[in-house]
């Protein structure tokens, strides 16, 4: 699995609904490649994000369009630590 196929599948496999074989190589992808690690933390944290622009942050389920989410991935990820100008690098 590539870091681009990881992504179509990043929706289901949140929610649970990933299918097992497809899972263990997923799982797997994302014991090899720590940026996968963090984009599915950064998705995690959109959807919630959405989850609360929705109004249905109370833990109930609840559909976020992947294209909000995406979107939020998108300005988040602008500006993260791998700004060079100012920073320490210490990574905090
Ligand atoms: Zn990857």
């Amino acid at each position: 699995m590539t870091c681009r196929e990881l992504t179509d599948f990043i929706m289901e496999y949140l929610e649970g609904d990933l299918d097992p074989v497809i899972r263990r190589t997923f799982d797997r992808h994302l014991e090899e490649c720590p940026a996968c690690v963090t984009f599915i933390e950064s998705y995690r944290t959109s959807i919630s994000l959405g989850q609360e622009a929705f109004g249905c942050g109370d833990g109930s389920p609840c559909e976020v369009p992947e294209e909000l989410v995406r979107a939020i991935l998108n300005a988040t990820q602008g500006r993260g630590p791998e700004t060079t100008s100012g920073g320490c690098g210490c990574g905090g």
